[in-house]
C-alpha cells in the first residue's frame, strides 16, 4: 500500500518524466518512450483447484490491482512496464479464466484485464529473480468455493477401510525439476511414474491412490504436506530424479526424514536444501495458509517416533524392490535428510530419487514409458510388501493362479471367490481368453 504522500510524490515524477519523454520526443521523433519494465512471457498453468498466470519481468516492479464486475473482470496494471510477448498464444478459455486482454495505460503502464468467471478471487505475488528464473508476478485465481472439501483425516481411523496411498510427483508448473542434457525435465518424469504407480494402486482392491499433483501445475510444499494429511493417507511417496555435474554417476536412492540428532550427511542435506528449493521456483504464495495449525510447524520437529521406524522399513523394502527390478542403486542404504514434505507427516513416508536425470543414458531410458512402468512396478510391489508386513494387506494378495485346460475367468473367480472384473484388473486383462499355464494374481477376497 502506497501512502498518499509517496503517490503524490511519485506521480510528480511521474509527469517530470513525462516531460522530459514529450522533449526527447520531440528531438528525437524516431525514438519511442521506453517503458522501465518489459512483460517478456507469461505463462498458464492450470490446477484443479485454481489457475496460475505468471508473467516474467524484466526487473521488479509496481503493479494495482482492482475488480469490476458485470461482466466480471480482474484488472493489472503494472507500472512503467512494457507488453513484449503474446498472450494470444494461452490455451483460453480455462475453468476460471476466460480471456486475457492488455494495453498501454496514460503514462506508460501496462493494463491487463482478464474476464473470469463469477465469483474468482485473485491473489498475486512478485517472486524476485533467481539463477534460473527473471522476476515474475504471480497470478493466482480461485474460482467460487462450493462445498467447504470434505475433512477426509477421520477416515484414517475406520476400520477395514481401502488402504490409501499419497503419490506425490515432484515439481511441476512453473518448477521444472533438474533438467537432462536433452532437456528433459524432471516434472515430466515424475509425473509419469506418479500416474503409472497410481493406475496400479487402483487397480489393486484394498488400496487406493490419491495424487498430490495430476497434472502440470505448482503445489507448495506446504500444500503437498496439507493435502496428504486431508485425505488421510496411510502412507506418502513422494517422487524425484536428482542431477549432479558428474554425468556418469547413475542410481536410485531413498530417502526418509533425518530424526533430530542424527549424524548429518552432507550430500543428503544438499539434496534436501535443493529439493526444498522447489517453493521459490514453483512459486508459493507468502502468506497462504501460514495460520493453518496442521502445516504451522512445517520446520518444527513433530514427525513422531512411529512415522519413522515405518519410514525406514518403508525405505527398505523400497530399495530392494528397485534392486529387484535390476534398476542401479546409487545408495544401498535409506539416507535422512530434513525434506520439507517429509516433515510434519506421522505416517511413513518416503522419499525416492529415481536416477540421475544428469547422466544423458538414464535420461533416455527415464523418457522411456516401459522403464517409468519398470520404476512404478517397483515402487507398488514395495507398498504392498510394506502392507503386507505391516498386517494391513493379507498375504492372499500374493496368491497366484495357473490356467488349467478347461478354466475360465468365471470358473477361477468362484474357487476363488473373487469377481471376474478384480481378476481382469489385478492382472491388466483386455480379453478373456486364457492360455493354458498362464499366472494369474489371484486379488484379495
Ligand atoms: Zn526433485
Amino acid at each position: 500500500m502506497q501512502n498518499p504522500q509517496t503517490q503524490s510524490l511519485s506521480s510528480l515524477q511521474l509527469r517530470r518524466l513525462t516531460a522530459v519523454c514529450v522533449m526527447m520526443f520531440a528531438f528525437f521523433s524516431a525514438t519511442t518512450t521506453q517503458a522501465s519494465t518489459q512483460i517478456k512471457d507469461v505463462r498458464l498453468w492450470t490446477a484443479p483447484d485454481h489457475t496460475r498466470l505468471v508473467f516474467d519481468l524484466s526487473n521488479s516492479a509496481e503493479y494495482e490491482l482492482f475488480r469490476l464486475h458485470n461482466p466480471e473482470r480482474i484488472v493489472i496494471d503494472i507500472n512503467n512496464a512494457k507488453m513484449s510477448t503474446n498472450a494470444a498464444k494461452l490455451e483460453l478459455p480455462d475453468p476460471v479464466l476466460l480471456s486475457i486482454r492488455y494495453g498501454s495505460q496514460k503514462g506508460n503502464a501496462t493494463r491487463i484485464v482478464l474476464d473470469v468467471r463469477e465469483g474468482v478471487s485473485p491473489r498475486t505475488f512478485l517472486l524476485k529473480k533467481s539463477d534460473a528464473k527473471p522476476h515474475r508476478l504471480v497470478v493466482d485465481l480461485y474460482p467460487k468455493p462450493n462445498q467447504p472439501v470434505t475433512n477426509n483425516v477421520m477416515a484414517s481411523h475406520q476400520k477395514n477401510r481401502d488402504i490409501i496411498i499419497a503419490v506425490d510427483a515432484g515439481h511441476g508448473g512453473e518448477d521444472p525439476g533438474a533438467i537432462g542434457k536433452n532437456k528433459l525435465q524432471e516434472k515430466k518424469v515424475t509425473l509419469a511414474v506418479a500416474k503409472t504407480l497410481a493406475a496400479r494402486i487402483n487397480a489393486q482392491p484394498g488400496m487406493k491412490a490419491v495424487m498430490v499433483r495430476d497434472g502440470d501445475y505448482y503445489v507448495s510444499l506446504r500444500n503437498r504436506v496439507k493435502k496428504v494429511r486431508e485425505l488421510g493417507a496411510d502412507m506418502m511417496i513422494s517422487i524425484h530424479a536428482d542431477a549432479v555435474d558428474t554425468r556418469s554417476v547413475q542410481g536410485a536412492s531413498v530417502y526418509t526424514l533425518s530424526e533430530s540428532g542424527a549424524t548429518p550427511d552432507r550430500v543428503a542435506a544438499a539434496l534436501a536444501a535443493k529439493e526444498n528449493a522447489a517453493d521459490e521456483m514453483g512459486g508459493a504464495s507468502p502468506e497462504a495458509e501460514v495460520d493453518d495449525p496442521f502445516v504451522r510447524g512445517i520446520l518444527g520437529d513433530m514427525a513422531k517416533r512411529d512415522g519413522l521406524d515405518s519410514s525406514e522399513l518403508l525405505a527398505n523394502i523400497m530399495l530392494n524392490h528397485l534392486k529387484e527390478a535390476n534398476l542401479p542403486i546409487k545408495y544401498d542404504r535409506p539416507k535422512h535428510a530434513r525434506f520439507a514434505v517429509l516433515t510434519t507427516l506421522e505416517i511413513p513416508c518416503v522419499l525416492v530419487e529415481v536416477d540421475y536425470i544428469s547422466n544423458p543414458k538414464r535420461e533416455r531410458l527415464l523418457s522411456d514409458s516401459k522403464h517409468q512402468s519398470t520404476i512404478a512396478d517397483s515402487m507398488y510391489t514395495a507398498s504392498k510388501t510394506f502392507f503386507t508386513r505391516m498386517g494391513r494387506l493379507q498375504d492372499r494378495a500374493d496368491t497366484y493362479h495357473t490356467v488349467n485346460h478347461g478354466d475360465s475367468l468365471w470358473s477361477i473367480a468362484k474357487q476363488y471367490g473373487v469377481s471376474v472384473n478384480e481378476i481382469r484388473k489385478v492382472n491388466r486383462l483386455e480379453r478373456s481368453s486364457l492360455k493354458v499355464g498362464q499366472r494369474l494374481q489371484m486379488p484379495q477376497s
